[in-house]
């Protein structure tokens, strides 16, 4: 077996594989695994997470591999300790006339409520029009953009409802987060011990009949009975894998029903930490909308992070580092109330994944109209399987341990 990618999705697919006494080679692009998941140790005194860095509930594959891997879970509450504005103030302590509070509150409700309001058979609208149909008026959506359309890489006005409330129906995650202390990719390396893994192979065609797969990159021809492709599916619609005979007129149109938007993340170090021990996330309707701080290797490092995702992100993936770091310093000025913070920074750096050719992008989603396309990307085709968050309509879509369950699925396909 082949498996064409070596981030969470590839490398539970040939972890499943390898156990089940399968011989499993995975591909992979770059010089490292992980793929979405990078945790950079070289910038300083304290490691990032350039990609993904929370574990989205408790009941996650991500939970039970950092139980069997002995890994250390840092809970964050970002519901509860949400902050709001310039200067920014806990949402759950916000007067019920204030507007933020208002909308806050009205678009978790709207977004809980998706799961009973569209089957999957309903007429899909967007997120947008969903929230000003229950109520929301339009001239507050900008603050439902940041709490909700920003989590998902997207926009409100792109995002289908009838694909989130598939998600959020079949959610089995719970609502706790985590961070893991020593890092995400300790969790993917574990993942990888023992596979057979060829870095540095970029994969520009797969030939495939019913009985073999090619797998083709510039030093190589890999055969195999089955191939899993886990490759983002913005990298599936750049064309970057060139399929013979072409895949099916259903998978192509899949393909090119999601939609993949720039996410950057933003980070910046100071002399010492600058905002209250209990300051954990904090969002505003600016450029440099949500930002929290990291959670390792201790909550006091004064580290903070500003990520970005869809039309904030492409405006700022524009800008020279010198202006991208100038203008956060004054946001994140306004967002403390203190005026020392440019002065007291002494390091920037970003990771923009729109620029990233293996990833083209941050996470994917599904237009209004569209929901369709998920499973219709994740179905098998004679020898060809799929997998990669993008595929994850049984799990949860856009993250690391939705990734894990659609290689996991992609995996027992080829063992049946
Ligand atoms: C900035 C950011 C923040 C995020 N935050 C979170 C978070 O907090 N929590 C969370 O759960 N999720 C988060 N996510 C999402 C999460 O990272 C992804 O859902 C998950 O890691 C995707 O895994 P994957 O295996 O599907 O894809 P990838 O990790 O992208 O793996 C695909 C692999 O295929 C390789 N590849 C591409 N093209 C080729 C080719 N031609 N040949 C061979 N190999 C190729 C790539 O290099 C890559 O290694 C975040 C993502 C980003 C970008």
């Amino acid at each position: 077996m082949v498996v064409v990618g070596a981030g969470a999705a590839g490398l539970a697919a040939a972890r499943t594989l390898h156990n089940a006494g399968a011989r499993v080679t995975i591909v992979e692009a770059r010089p490292r695994i992980g793929g979405r998941v990078w945790t950079e140790r070289s910038c300083g005194p304290y490691p990032i997470e350039l990609g993904a860095e929370l574990i989205h509930g408790e009941h996650t594959s991500t939970v039970a591999l950092a139980h069997m891997a002995g890994l250390t879970l840092a809970e964050v509450d970002r519901y509860n300790g949400l902050r709001w504005g310039t200067p920014a103030r806990l949402v759950q302590d916000l007067p019920a006339t204030d507007p933020a509070w208002q909308t806050i509150t009205a678009a978790r409700d709207v977004w809980h409520k998706l799961a009973t309001q569209y089957a999957d058979d309903a007429a899909d609208r967007s997120l947008a029009a969903e929230l000003i149909q229950r109520g929301v008026d339009p001239a507050r959506l900008p603050i439902a953009d940041v709490v909700l359309a920003q989590t998902c890489c997207a926009e409100l006005e792109t995002l289908s409802c009838v694909d989130l409330a598939r998600e959020i129906r079949g959610d089995r995650a719970g609502p706790r987060e985590f961070r893991l202390r020593e890092g995400y990719d300790t969790l993917l390396n574990w993942l990888a011990r023992d596979l057979d893994i060829r870095l540095g192979s970029p994969v520009h065609a797969i030939i495939h009949q019913a009985d073999e797969v090619q797998i083709k990159t510039p030093a190589s021809i890999l055969r195999a009975r089955h191939c899993i492709i886990t490759v983002p599916v913005a990298v599936l619609a750049a064309g970057m894998i060139r399929f013979d005979p072409p895949l099916s007129a259903s998978k192509q149109a899949a393909i090119t029903a999601f939609r993949t938007l720039s996410a950057t993340k933003h980070f910046f170090w100071f002399d010492e930490p600058l905002w209250d021990a209990g300051f954990a996330y904090a969002a505003h309707g600016g450029l440099f909308a949500r930002w929290w701080t990291p959670a390792h290797p201790d909550l006091s490092a004064p580290l903070i992070c500003c990520y970005v995702t869809a039309s904030r992100a492409e405006i700022l993936d524009r800008l020279p580092d010198d202006t991208v770091r100038t203008l956060g310093l004054a946001e994140l000025s306004r967002i403390l109330g203190r005026d020392d913070v440019a002065r007291r920074c002494t390091g920037f750096r970003r990771y923009r994944w729109a620029h990233d050719p293996f990833a083209r992008g941050g996470y994917a989603h599904l237009l209004p109209g569209m929901a369709w396309a998920r499973p219709a990307l994740a179905a098998a085709e004679g020898s060809l399987h799929f997998a990669g968050e993008a595929t994850a309509f049984d799990s949860n879509p856009q993250t690391v341990h939705g990734a894990i369950d659609s290689g996991r699925r992609a995996a027992q396909e080829c063992l049946r």
